[in-house]
């Protein structure tokens, strides 16, 4: 991964089987040619992944990562999937501590940091989500928690492995709702990780995406933000087309070297 490239991950969720993510790549890949300053990440369901990374292969802006994975490699875990499994099949990246993970299925801070230990080792790389819920940022507990979860990873990796980790910022309240974060709130709260990260000697090269509602329309004005490196997109990336516009949109939007803007 190029750190300084910007990133535009696609959460596929629960959509699309192998045979609808290769047709996907197929009127995908018409739409776009690569560029160098930015990446393109698919996350598609685990059974999609092998269809998706074969399909993407003539692309080296493309990588394929899973949504959600197992710490330990093999073993009686009914269900799940382990990270050597999800790389057989091509898988470069994976999805840690999405919301819908952790409010729907449960999962802690504690299983987050051992997902994100065990990609890190087995050479992929974790994109890390957090976020706050909507009764907490209504208590103004916003950065409380934010800091808290990206605390968990923080003390469990150590500085040098940063430079595999990618980082997300989704506040619960904004995924699949159509509701997103202002452009300034999100800046704001990727300036709080920033110099949480800073404060404990990380690399400053870590990318931080903004998740939450992003589509064609809102996608250029968040990407003014110096702040935000990228998006991670859920609903809006589900159709080819839609994904392909939003990808131009915000490479367009997207601050230039120079300072200035170049809104769509
Ligand atoms: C997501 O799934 O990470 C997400 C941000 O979803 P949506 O874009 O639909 O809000």
């Amino acid at each position: 991964m190029s750190a300084r490239a910007l990133i535009f991950a696609a959460n596929w969720k629960m959509n699309h089987g192998p045979g609808a993510a290769r047709e996907y790549a197929q009127k995908f890949l018409a739409l776009t040619a690569p560029a160098v300053d930015r990446s393109l990440w698919f996350f598609p369901p685990a059974v999609s992944l092998g269809a998706l990374s074969k399909s993407l292969r003539t692309r080296p802006d493309a990588s394929v990562g899973a949504q959600n994975v197992h710490w330990e490699p093999k073993g009686a875990f009914t269900g799940e999937v382990s990270i050597p499994m999800v790389m057989e099949v091509g898988a470069r990246l994976v999805l840690v501590g999405h919301s819908e993970r952790r409010q729907l299925f449960g999962e802690t801070d504690e299983q987050v940091v051992r997902k994100t230990r065990a990609a890190i080792k087995a050479g992929v790389t974790p994109l890390v989500c957090v976020g706050e819920t909507l009764t907490e940022r209504e208590s103004g507990r916003t950065e409380q928690v934010v800091l808290r979860q990206i605390g968990a990873v923080l003390q469990a990796i150590d500085g040098a492995a940063w430079t595999k980790v990618a980082l997300a910022y989704e506040p619960v309240w904004a995924i699949g709702t159509g509701k997103n974060a202002t452009p300034d709130d999100a800046a704001q709260i990727h300036e709080v990780i920033r110099m949480e990260l800073g404060r404990k000697g990380v690399s400053v090269r870590v990318p931080i995406l903004y998740g939450g509602s992003v589509n064609q329309e809102n996608v250029g004005l968040l990407l003014t933000r110096p702040q935000i490196d990228g998006v991670l997109v859920g609903g809006a990336s589900l159709d080819p087309k839609g994904w392909a516009d939003l990808v131009e949109r915000g490479s367009r939007a997207k601050v230039r070297p120079s300072g200035g803007y170049d809104l769509v």
